[in-house]
């Protein structure tokens, strides 16, 4: 009993033993193997500005190749007057994608965004991670948004830019069922975080013709906030990109209704 025993335990012992490394790292790696490339996927689907798997994006433009279309999100906010008053400066007209809660607290400013002649666009109303929310949490901030502005300006926005340009496939059905395109970008400033000098570099080194520039006049729907760097930004890259021949426009599709 004891020899057969003895035999046994030296037979599960050679048996593990002799298992092929390779056949053990397999069974902890395979899972991983299968899993992380759907990850990824998905993760490109919700975040990158190229993505269209869920719904159409656009992040450029289809025109002639000078044509680049600056855009602002975040506002209205106590700083977009200033940015209205460069623009108007500079003869640009840009797109601006507002939350509906700073339309709520700055009217005046919404409808001097629309009479100064430029787009405006949906940017959801509270700014929320939109993969974070249920489908109504969707909807409401998508048609309470067209709400808001719609009372602020008289106009039914076309134009909607998804927060952090996140993606959810709720919202690939909420867009269409509001009349909205959504839009992307081809290089964003990343000026929430950065001085004018950097931003500027970013921008001019990254864009081309046909490109969609993301920039903020505002952050998020906070009351108060200081956008110097993304302005001083602005007023570098626009004479930068006039020598290199190229001229600004909203992004097509922006037209409102009356
Ligand atoms: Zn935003």
């Amino acid at each position: 009993m004891l020899g057969s025993m003895g035999r046994f335990g030296t037979a599960v012992t050679l048996e593990c033993a002799i298992r092929p490394p390779l056949a053990r790292i397999w069974m902890v790696w395979l899972p991983l193997v299968l899993t992380l490339p759907a990850a990824g996927y998905a993760a490109y689907a919700v975040a990158h500005p190229r993505a269209q798997l869920w719904g159409p994006s656009r992040w450029q433009l289809d025109g002639p190749p000078d044509q680049i279309a600056l855009t602002f999100d975040d506002g209205p906010s106590n700083e977009t007057p200033r940015f209205l008053e460069a623009l108007d400066e500079l003869g640009v007209k840009a797109t601006f994608f507002a939350c509906g809660a700073n339309v709520e607290r700055c009217p005046s400013v919404a409808r001097a965004i629309v009479e100064a002649g430029h787009a405006l666009g949906n940017h959801t109303f509270s700014h929320p991670c939109l993969p974070l929310c249920s489908r109504a949490q969707v909807l409401e901030e998508v048609f309470s948004t067209q709400d808001a502005i719609g009372t602020a300006t008289g106009r039914t926005v076309k134009l909607f830019r998804p927060p952090y340009g996140l993606r959810s496939p709720v919202l690939a059905t909420a867009l269409p069922a509001a009349g909205l395109t959504s839009v992307h970008w081809t290089v964003i400033g990343n000026d929430w975080k950065w001085d004018a000098g950097r931003i500027a570099r970013r921008v001019l080194g990254r864009v081309r013709g046909r490109g969609i520039v993301c920039l903020h006049d505002g952050h998020a729907t906070r009351p108060h906030t200081d956008r110097s760097e993304s302005l001083e930004a602005l007023k570098q890259i626009v004479p930068r990109l006039r020598e290199r021949g190229h001229r600004f426009v909203r992004v097509p599709g922006w037209e409102a209704e009356a």
